[in-house]
């Protein structure tokens, strides 16, 4: 099926057969969707797609509430040859605008609920079309699909053709659109349902959001590649997910997924017969692999990967997995450490950069060489800004990240983009933005404010200020106000000391 269009056929391989298997229980309304349902619907809205002026190579920007249907939309634009672009549904219309703005997508599709706030930010960005879908599966969207015709003949695409966009947050607060190839997409998928040993019986507790590559990417492409079976949670409820590992197989999750489930009543009789429980996206506390060892009788899977280059470690299927680390290279991907100033490879065992080369690295930013050279070399390696050393027995451990990234619940913050904006308010002379642990979500924002002399500004001011420009998980947790923020004798701020000082707020 789907021949010539290189991601769309390996997508549907497994279940050719099977269509009548299920792909997805949809947690809501307890539906089934099979695999002949969800394909035969997916290539209506291609049919959608293409009847609306989608051309190969062509965006389709979402910004729309996890269901069935983005998914569908998600398959339906790489049968149209498009070029899929979720957006996080946190980000406000001004985030938005610039997305639109900079990608120049065919189409939006949003929220039906949406639609007013939306529709005037995608003309004014010169989108052509804008569609709905709305959290319970409806919208226009779904009325098109519903009136279209199965049987779309999938538009021929290659290995180096792009299949998806996905903004990461950028350090001077301007995010970044990796670009993303059939060939990326598809190698990965099929890497990780082999080492993770996925096939048709397994299912998976899917309560990840489905704009970020670890939703869409590694849970979505695996299920489909194993022609497995897959619970649709709109979103992460430890109560729903421990009522379904009697009947599930896999978990795939954040951290906090896991420091929040410890602390459920009745963890250790639910995951009885559960397999696996795969963590990335933010770093595991050790304490937590041994407290879920110690309940579960199981051993998390960390692996590490991010937006540009999809996964590349995994701690291994058989085999010791180690706490603390983010396992071994995989299999077709290579691993180096090398120098921050130089760039020279590190003897191994010594911290430096982790850089990465394989099939599954991103083809470059959109709209930015100037980005793409810096970080991309010419001999294939993506410099990645993580911190990190190997072992001896070919471990990797992350030690931090080079550019003062921030984790919160598994989503990514540069703190530049925090700064500016309190910078911009009235009554602020400056500010600095940090990460805090945190026993929820792994990390949390604080601000380090320093006002104007005279002036009279509160931390309800500057939330106020925020919030319009500014999506929830962005926004600070707690903003202080300080005479000066602490320096270097270069003039640096120096976020380490102020890390240190808010330590243990949020434990
Ligand atoms: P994203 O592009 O949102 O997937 O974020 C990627 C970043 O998340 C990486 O560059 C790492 O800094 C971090 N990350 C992902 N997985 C892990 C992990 N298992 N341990 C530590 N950091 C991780």
């Amino acid at each position: 099926m789907y021949e010539g269009n290189y991601l769309a056929e390996r997508l549907c391989t497994a279940s050719m057969g099977t269509q009548n298997n299920p792909f997805l229980y949809n947690h809501q309304t307890g539906e089934k969707t099979t695999y002949r349902t969800f394909f035969s619907n997916a290539e209506r809205m291609a049919e959608v797609l293409v009847a609306i002026g989608v051309e190969p190579g062509d965006r389709v920007a979402v910004q729309a509430p996890k269901t069935i249907a983005m998914l569908e939309l998600y398959v339906a634009t790489v049968l149209a040859g498009g070029v899929f672009l979720p957006l996080n549904t946190a980000y406000t219309p001004a985030e938005i605008s610039y997305f639109l703005s900079d990608a120049k997508p065919r189409v939006f599709v949003c929220d039906a609920e949406q639609e007013e706030q939306f529709s005037p930010v995608a003309k004014e960005a010169g989108v052509a079309k804008v569609l709905t879908i709305g959290a319970d599966e409806s919208g226009l969207l779904a009325e098109l699909r519903d009136a279209a015709v199965p049987g779309f003949k999938a538009v021929s695409r290659g290995p180096d053709d792009l299949a998806a966009i996905l903004y990461t947050s950028g350090t001077t607060g301007r995010s970044k659109g990796a670009m993303l190839t059939h060939q990326a997409l598809a190698s990965n998928a099929e890497t990780l349902r082999d080492t993770w040993r996925f096939n048709a019986d397994d299912v998976l507790i899917h309560a990840l959001p489905i704009f970020h590559t670890h939703g869409l990417f590694v849970a979505t492409n695996i299920t489909l590649m194993a022609g497995s079976s897959c619970i649709f949670m709109s979103n992460f409820n430890a109560d729903d997910i421990l009522g379904y590992m009697p009947e599930a197989t896999v978990l795939m999750g954040v951290p906090t997924f896991y420091v929040r489930l410890l602390n459920s009543e009745g963890l250790s009789k639910a995951s009885t017969n559960m397999r696996l429980f795969v963590s990335g996206s933010a770093p595991l506390l050790a304490e937590t692999h041994d407290q879920w060892r110690e309940v579960t009788g199981h051993a998390i899977l960390e692996r590490y990967g991010m937006t540009e280059t999809n996964m590349n470690t995994s701690n291994p299927y058989d085999g010791d997995r180690r706490a603390g680390t983010v396992g071994l290279p995989l299999p077709g991907i290579e691993v180096l450490v090398t120098d921050p100033a130089t760039g020279a490879p590190l003897p191994q065992g010594e911290t430096g950069v982790l850089e990465v080369r394989g099939p599954n690295v991103f083809a470059g930013y959109w709209n930015m060489p100037e980005k793409t050279a810096e970080e991309l070399r010419d001999n294939g390696f993506f410099i990645t800004g993580d911190l990190g050393r190997i072992d001896k027995d070919g471990y990797v451990h992350i030690v931090g990240r080079q550019k003062d990234l921030i984790i919160s619940g598994g989503f990514n913050i540069y703190p530049k983009e925090i700064e500016l904006l309190i910078d911009e308010l009235e009554g602020i002379n400056e500010s600095a933005v940090i990460g805090v642990p945190h026993a929820d979500f792994g990390e949390a924002v604080v601000a380090v404010v320093v006002a104007q002399g005279g002036a009279e500004t509160s931390a309800a001011d500057i939330m106020t200020g925020l919030k319009d420009d500014l999506a929830r998980f962005k926004q600070p947790k707690r903003i202080d106000f300080v005479e000066s923020l602490p320096r270097n004798a270069m003039g640096k701020v120096q976020k380490n000391v102020l890390r240190e000082m808010y330590a243990g707020t949020f434990r």
